[in-house]
């Protein structure tokens, strides 16, 4: 039975570990702190339970996939429930929108703003939705291990179906005029930490699939995702070790041939890396020879997607709110401007999620949760020490407390804990503390990505948020199916 390592029990790390112990290898994981989940992590506060990042659940069956691969039914792992509406979206002069799939209420919806908004915004669906299709197929779902793969005319002909080069928000501007509108579809890129007004415009295809294909929840929250992949992880026979912080992958000859964990030398036939690439390549790769091009200097010029500075409040009574709220400042483009001109907002969006209105076993009873994230700048050319992290939460929080329903939250909080960008650097070993990896940039997206297999050392590979094809849950889940294909293949175990 060959043996595989796999460094970090993040979600990337948890799904490549399922696959590969049910297709027969033995897979043990080294993962740095106490509890699995990576950003998928939960904060368990005097009985108040926060998830940590992730708690949008899109792409349902892509979650399910996993579970189905190893022959049982997800539903006896996971507990998904269908949100209708999917968000409360909040604007500055009180207008308030429930996006919604239904498609009748949709439209309603939209004619509020004009009939040629509700006729563009079923017009901007079917685009997208085409688009996806060529994306999913030719870009997300697939490896690009040689330059052939990418530089050839079937996939050149694909790219340009894409038509990517507007940035999301322009491409939006095409089909609706309502500014409200254009928010609405355009705020999804920071889920992947890119600018709408900069980012490629074919990451409005978040908004398309939440509507097309749904948001849900998972029952104990998205923790619970994290947990069911480790209970099926152990049910095959795999094994976790927490608290281990690895610090190095061995390389001889171009071969990976294991790690080392507390100055002890682990011997593996592969190594799978779920540690982010950039930390990875600086840190876990000594010799600069099996870097090639992702030496320091390089991966200090690469471009970081945005972080978030996070409150996690266990409140002492319950709150009249919806699952997930986005309250949009009255200048958004500044607003996110802001955020890749390292200038920490100082009129912000922001996010409110509270699991506890659908999931009462996420606080003590009669209690709430309230977990705020405020996307902010990462740390790659900053100025921001965050030593004043108390004062810019009050900040959110007397913002918070001019919404409706939100006039006492200051003085209901029973436990509080904050995240800055520092915390993420440090406890999940993000560079730059940047929460969603490497920005896909047009430059740093699909074939000129780091791909999932190393190219220069044999028997290496990685997986995760900055791999192709990217952040997002269901995405690092792909690049885990992604490169456990390219194990498989590589050792004849397809
Ligand atoms: C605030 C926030 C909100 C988000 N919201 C959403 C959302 O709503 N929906 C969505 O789909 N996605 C969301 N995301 C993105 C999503 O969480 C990530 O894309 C995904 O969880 C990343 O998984 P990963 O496996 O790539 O990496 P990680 O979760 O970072 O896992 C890497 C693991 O490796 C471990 N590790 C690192 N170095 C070492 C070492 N030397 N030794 C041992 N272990 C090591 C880390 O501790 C970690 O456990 C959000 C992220 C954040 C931060």
């Amino acid at each position: 039975m060959k043996k595989v390592v796999v460094i970090g029990a993040g979600t990337a790390g948890l799904a490549a570990a399922v696959r590969l112990q049910h297709k027969g290898y033995d897979v043990t994981i080294y993962e740095k702190n106490k509890k699995i989940g990576g950003r998928m992590y939960q904060l368990d506060i005097e009985g108040f339970k926060f998830d940590v990042g992730p708690t949008i659940v899109m792409m349902k069956d892509i979650y399910e996939e996993l579970f189905i691969y190893t022959g049982v039914n997800p539903n006896n792992y996971i507990r998904m429930v269908r949100l209708d509406p999917m968000f409360k979206l909040e604007f500055p002069d009180g207008t308030i929108l429930h996006a919604t799939n239904d498609l009748v209420k949709m439209t309603e919806d939209n004619e509020m703003f004009s009939e040629k908004d509700a006729q563009g915004y079923l017009a901007y669906l079917a685009d997208v939705y085409k688009r996806y299709l060529v994306a999913k197929k030719y870009f997300i779902e697939r490896s690009f291990r040689k330059p052939s793969d990418f530089y050839n005319l079937g996939t050149m002909r694909q790219a340009l179906k894409l038509k990517t080069f507007s940035n999301a928000y322009d491409s939006i501007g095409k089909f609706v005029e309502s500014e409200k509108l254009k928010q609405s579809l355009a705020f999804q890129t920071l889920y992947i930490g890119v600018s709408p007004f900069t980012g490629p415009s074919i990451y409005t295809i978040i908004p398309m699939i939440e509507l097309l294909y749904g948001v849900w929840y998972i029952k104990g929250g998205m923790y619970q995702m994290a947990k069911a992949m480790e209970k099926r992880f152990l049910e095959l026979g795999g094994t976790i070790k927490l608290n281990q912080n690895v610090e190095e992958i061995v390389i001889e000859n171009k071969v990976a041939k294991g790690i080392i964990v507390n100055d002890e030398m682990i011997e593996a036939d592969i190594v799978l890396s779920n540690a982010d690439f950039p930390y990875a390549m600086d840190n876990l790769i000594r010799d600069n020879k099996y870097k090639k091009k992702y030496i320091p200097k390089k991966i200090d010029k690469m471009t970081y997607s945005s972080s978030s500075f996070m409150i996690y409040l266990g409140m002492k009574k319950k709150y009249q709110t919806s699952l997930h709220t986005i309250y949009f400042t009255s200048n958004f483009k500044k607003n996110v401007d802001d955020l890749f001109m390292d200038n920490i907002p100082d009129d912000p969006s922001f996010y409110v999620y509270s699991p506890t209105q659908l999931d009462e076993s996420l606080a003590p009873a009669d209690k709430e949760v309230l977990y705020i994230l405020v996307p902010v700048p990462n740390l790659h050319h900053t100025k921001n020490k965050w030593d004043k992290k108390e004062e810019y939460a009050d900040f959110i929080l007397d913002i918070l407390s001019k919404k409706e329903g939100f006039e006492n939250v200051k003085n209901d909080i029973e436990v509080m804990k904050i995240f800055t960008p520092h915390d993420f650097e440090e406890k999940f070993n993000l560079k730059f503390g940047a929460t969603f990896g490497l920005r896909p940039t047009l430059l740093q997206s699909n074939y000129f990505r780091p791909q999932v297999k190393s190219k220069y050392v044999n028997n290496l590979y990685f997986t995760g948020s900055s791999n192709h094809p990217g952040a997002g849950v269901p995405i690092v889940l792909t690049s885990s199916k992604l490169a456990v294909n390219e194990i498989l293949k590589d050792d004849k175990n397809e």
